[in-house]
């Protein structure tokens, strides 16, 4: 299998990482058993000893509009390209992209969002090694799907009418959230409450290991202020969900994948 050499303290969008060969999943591979798989890491936290990591080639970076009906995306498109795309074409629903980091990839395996907009909702389904799925068949909730196999390619409902007023509204629900380096939210959101509401309540907002801290922001985005460590990242992590768990006995999940052999936080 081909691969790259990635720094991932350059291509994170936490800033934190070692440099590693990436293995490239293109149209000729078959067995990826070994591998963890990777999109533009905007919600990843990748350690010393990382798993062996695969991306998508740059052949499923694409969009094509087909029979003025749908809207076919490979997985390894940036949310700023769709974006884009969207507004040119005057296309409806993925305005929540301009202002969310990631690959097409990554938003349908996370069904990301923003509030009530959500990856999932023009989803009519997606193909996989193994073959196409449809919506119907694929689990999925906040922040959660059941997909377990590389997703090369996704296909949308399109509908027209791009609205400018909807780019401008996710601008504003992006500035209560800090501009340094993050993977957006650290923990999800407990069922009827807040994980920044809770990190605040347990005295971490602000509270600084090394250079990373919960930001005064925004204390559920765990920011690097410039040379944080894998090390400081994973301690603050403990620590919010230790003190949550003492304080309101709520168990916070990550929403933040971490991908180190010592902290099995992927599969
Ligand atoms: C500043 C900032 C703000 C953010 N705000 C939001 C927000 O408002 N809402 C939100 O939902 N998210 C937000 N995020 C998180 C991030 O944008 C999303 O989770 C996005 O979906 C990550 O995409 P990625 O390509 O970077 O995935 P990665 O971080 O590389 O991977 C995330 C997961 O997706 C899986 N994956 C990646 N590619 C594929 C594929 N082709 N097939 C199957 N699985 C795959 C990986 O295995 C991994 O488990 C934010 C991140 C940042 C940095």
């Amino acid at each position: 299998m081909q691969t790259k050499s990635i720094n991932f303290s350059k291509y994170s969008s936490f800033k934190i990482g070692p440099k590693v060969d990436v293995a490239i999943l293109d149209k000729d591979t078959k067995d990826i058993s070994a591998y963890y798989l990777i999109g533009s890491c905007n919600n990843t936290l990748v350690g010393n000893n990382p798993p062996p990591l695969l991306m998508l080639s740059k052949e499923y970076d694409y969009i094509k509009i087909e029979e003025n009906k749908k809207l076919k995306i490979g997985g390894a498109t940036p949310s700023g390209k769709i974006a884009s795309f969207c507004k040119k074409y005057n296309i409806a629903n993925f305005e929540f992209l301009s202002h969310l980091p990631g690959k097409l990839g990554g938003l349908v395996y996370m069904n990301a969002g923003l509030k009530e907009f959500e990856i999932f909702n023009n989803l009519l389904n997606i193909r996989t090694l193994s073959g196409e799925k449809s919506k119907a068949n694929i689990e999925y909730g906040y922040r959660y799907t059941n997909i377990d196999e590389p997703i090369l390619e996704a296909t949308f409902n399109l509908q027209f009418g791009f609205d400018a007023n909807k780019v401008q509204l996710f601008k504003k629900m992006r500035e209560n959230q800090p501009s340094t380096p993050s993977a957006g939210s650290c923990f999800k959101n407990p069922p009827n409450d807040y994980a920044g509401r809770l990190i605040e309540a347990v005295g971490l907002k602000g509270y600084m290991h090394g250079d990373m801290c919960f930001s005064e922001k925004h204390a559920n985005f765990l920011v690097n202020n410039g040379n944080g460590k894998f090390e400081d990242a994973i301690f603050l992590i403990k620590e919010a969900q230790k003190r949550v768990k003492e304080k309101f006995n709520i168990k916070l999940e990550c929403e933040i994948i971490i991908l180190d052999k010592s902290y099995l936080t992927f599969e």
